[in-house]
């Protein structure tokens, strides 16, 4: 048995800096490989080639969804779940910018420039 617990209650992949690596090429810039980074406590896409495409789909299921107990989760985790499909990694963060209210992040990556263009095909289409 060994002890899996992370004294911070939270797995996350972030280096000693709290920056993310790109899985591919080590960058902790943005690059060719980053499909996606995302904010998952505010459901909003920060960057990567499908950011416009994704926030453009996001946006539009807010906007038809015109029940007034619409449930932001399900949708969401559907769309995400759409993006880890036509990706090649997923890495984690958290970051605390004001103590007590931290956001939580997903980076998806492909493993090439010619993935990441694939997948954006297949997103928007
Ligand atoms: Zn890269």
């Amino acid at each position: 048995m060994s002890n899996n617990d992370n004294e911070y209650g939270q797995e996350t992949d972030e280096d000693e800096n709290g920056e993310i690596h790109c899985p591919f090429c080590k960058t902790t810039d943005s690059c060719d490989h980053l499909l996606l980074m995302v904010d998952l406590t505010f459901r909003h896409a920060e960057g990567g080639l499908l950011y416009d495409a994704f926030n453009a789909r996001w946006s539009k299921i807010v906007e038809t969804a015109d029940d007034p107990d619409f449930d932001e989760k399900e949708p969401f985790d559907d769309l995400l779940q759409e993006v880890d499909s036509l990706a090649d990694s997923e890495l984690s963060s958290s970051q605390d910018e004001i103590p007590g209210m931290s956001s939580s992040y997903n980076y998806y990556f492909c493993s090439s420039k010619k993935k990441s263009m694939l997948a954006l095909k297949a997103f928007v289409s």
